[in-house]
């Protein structure tokens, strides 16, 4: 299997998506983002490609983004004018930034294929820079806009990848591992240890084995709203065929009727607890455990004291009796806030989701209100 740290990176955000990209192969449609990624990066490698230590003048750079740019992707020659303009100004502040400390890069668009764990790894690094006192560097260069936090930096798959790959083809440890965001111009810097590369074959043969399991689950996501596949996808597909002329009008109506009575459910719910708590102020205030309406009663079982267990002595009262898991129950939002997180080991988070599996054959629908439009 040939994997790279894009594909990877696709499975783990949404497996449906990984397999319309990489093994149904279906076209995407370039965009105007991905035009511009493209032409800042090309124009970065001939800044750099210079066989002397001598930085190119800031017009020769703006010749260098002239001579490279990406012009497909562009809805219009104004939105493209606008970006063209806006990489100069990118590639002015880099020459401000770089031009003095100017030197030959130790590698350069170096493109590599390593094993790891019977799967072939492949990838391009954007830069290698010797550290003046020893040492290496490896600089990516990212063109959003936002900074991400410093976690995310720190686990970042495609440096760990990098640093991997350096190790593996230079037989190096890179000293300092650099995402550099073009746009406000700053550098985030990292490091990775023994442990961080094992964590990273462990994640590699994970993803691996999901795949070649077929397992292609959509996972919805904050990037679906970009996502060029959703009319294909099984979370959205039958939202765009409805768009079309609805195939199922009777379905429809159905669904309609089932989110209206979710809504009233709710409603329901919240004024119960509404009305629950007015009658047991007005218990405890007259001391009634029982309050009579025309057509029933209403008794009032709250607790008088309510003190959170002490869940040692919980456990040891009830362990012997065979009780303890009877009171133990597991809050699948917070499940899933936790393998969204990303902060478990991949085998463990993959342990969860199939375990998961089993239960997703019951039967259980949710409602999520209405999406935003998609583009
Ligand atoms: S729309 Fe979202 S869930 Fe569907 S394939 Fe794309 S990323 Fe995955």
């Amino acid at each position: 299997m040939r994997l790279s740290y894009s594909s990877i990176n696709t499975y783990e955000t949404c497996p449906a998506k990984f397999k319309f990209q990489y093994e149904d192969r279906l076209p995407s449609s370039p965009s105007p983002a991905l035009a511009f990624g493209d032409s800042l990066h090309r124009a970065l490698n001939l800044f750099h490609a210079r066989p002397v230590p001598v930085a190119p003048s800031l017009e020769e750079l703006y010749e260098m983004l002239e001579a490279v740019w990406v012009r497909e992707g562009y809805a219009s020659e104004e939105e493209e004018r606008l970006y063209l303009e806006h990489g100069r100004h990118v590639l002015a502040q880099y020459h401000r930034d770089n031009a003095r400390d100017y030197r030959i890069p130790a590698a350069l668009e170096f493109r590599f294929t390593i094993e790891v764990e019977g799967v072939e790894l492949s990838g391009v690094i954007d830069r290698m820079d010797r550290i003046p006192g020893g040492g290496y560097e490896i600089v990516d260069y990212k063109t959003s806009r936002r900074l991400p936090p410093r976690e995310r930096v720190d686990r970042d798959l495609q440096l760990s990848v990098y640093h991997l790959a350096a190790t593996e083809v230079w037989g190096i440890e890179p000293e300092r591992l650099t995402l550099y965001f073009l746009l406000p111009g700053q550098r985030m810097s990292t490091v990775r240890s023994s442990g961080d590369l094992d964590a990273l074959r462990r994640r590699i043969a994970v993803v691996a084995e999901r795949i070649a399991a077929g397992k292609f689950e959509p996972r919805q996501n904050p990037l679906c709203d970009w996502c060029e596949y959703q009319r294909l996808c099984p979370l959205f597909r039958h939202r765009y065929e409805r768009e079309d002329g609805d195939p199922a009008p009777r379905m429809t109506a159905i669904v309609d009727e089932w989110i209206e009575l979710k809504r009233r459910g709710r409603e329901v719910y919240r004024r119960l607890d509404e009305l629950s708590a007015l009658i047991h102020a007005f218990c405890e205030e007259h001391g009634y455990r029982r309050l009579f309406g025309t057509d029933g009663s209403a008794v009032d079982r709250r607790p008088q004291h309510v003190t959170a267990p002490d869940p040692v002595r919980l456990r040891q009262i009830l362990e012997p009796l065979g009780l303890w898991e009877k009171v133990l129950s597991v809050d699948p939002g917070k499940l899933g806030d936790l393998i969204e997180s990303r902060a478990l080991p991949p085998e463990v988070e993959d342990a969860i989701l199939s375990s998961r599996e089993e239960v997703r054959t019951q039967f259980a629908l949710h409602l999520r209100e209405r999406e935003r439009a998609s583009r």
